[in-house]
């Protein structure tokens, strides 16, 4: 069914306010927002609307996160299908599939498309292909840019995809009239983890001594995703012992668990790099 297909096109009631930290991405997407909540304001003077943008990170630092944000604050329909959907897809389908979207999207117009791991389907072509089992991927990436030159610039339609190698992809999806605005999204700081606890922490109960600066300090290195894993583990961590509150000694329970399941996955992945 076409629900399945992509995902979620839906109305999102997230906002900048979800969105801690990452203050200067936030204000480079601003300006997308208001290019879908006022195009005519660019278009009476001649401007050309980007058609698309790219969130560049590392894993779980909150692109997929903002990109909901945009389409929040917005309020414009959220269209989403992920890169890695399309690796072994059977011939045909990866293309197709690209197309129904942009169809689906220009219907709803003004409204997101977001493309998470990009990467995925816009590895730079023929490198890799020696076996020749990456033709679907190349063409379901020729559809993509086939869909993206193919609609005006003042559609309402954007695009933003996220990735973390900038560095594998193919250099036609950077091209101006494509993605040629790049929104770089870093780990955070100390004070941007202090800023994501304090988002993931407002929704717990809480035992007075529990402190977003202590946990911040406590947890360098991590990112949006970690953070949001370590509240929700303290919680659980917390119930099974039967508390009515969560406290210091269940976040640090929180963290190390966090932190031995990051050491498994990277156990597991380290023998492929
Ligand atoms: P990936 O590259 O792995 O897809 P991502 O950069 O898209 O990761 P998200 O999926 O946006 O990361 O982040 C995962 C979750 O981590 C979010 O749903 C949110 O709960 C939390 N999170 C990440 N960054 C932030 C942030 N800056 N503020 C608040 N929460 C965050």
């Amino acid at each position: 069914s076409k629900a399945q297909l992509f995902d979620k096109e839906s109305q999102i009631n997230i906002t900048f306010n979800d969105v801690a930290g990452l203050e200067e991405a936030k204000q480079e997407v601003m300006e997308i927002v208001d290019f879908l909540k006022n195009p005519k304001k660019y278009t009476d003077l001649g401007g050309k609307i980007p058609k698309g943008a790219l969130l560049v990170g590392p894993p779980g630092t909150g692109k997929t996160l903002l990109a909901k944000a945009v389409a929040g604050e917005a309020q414009v329909p959220f269209f989403s299908l992920s890169g890695s959907d399309f690796v072994e897809m059977f011939v045909g389908v990866g293309a197709s599939r690209v197309r129904d979207l942009f169809k689906q999207a220009k219907e709803k117009a003004p409204c997101i498309i977001f493309i998470d791991e990009i990467d995925a389907i816009g590895r730079a072509r023929g490198k890799n292909s020696v076996m020749g089992g990456n033709d679907e991927r190349e063409n379901t990436l020729n559809q993509l840019l086939v869909e993206m030159d193919g609609f005006g610039t003042n559609v309402g339609v954007i695009i933003l995809a996220a990735t973390n190698r900038l560095d594998v992809l193919d250099s036609a999806l950077l091209r101006p009239g494509r993605f040629d605005r790049q929104v770089s999204i870093d780990k955070p700081d100390l004070i941007g983890r202090e800023q994501i606890f304090n988002v993931h922490l407002k929704p717990l109960k809480l035992a007075e001594e529990v402190d977003a600066k202590k946990l911040s300090a406590q947890t360098p290195g991590f990112a949006g995703a970690e953070i949001a894993n370590v509240c929700n583990e303290a919680a659980l961590i917390a119930a099974r012992k039967g508390k009515s509150a969560i406290d210091m000694q269940d976040f640090q329970d929180a963290v190390d668990r966090v932190i031995g399941g990051l050491e498994k996955k990277n156990k597991i992945i380290s023998p492929e790099e």
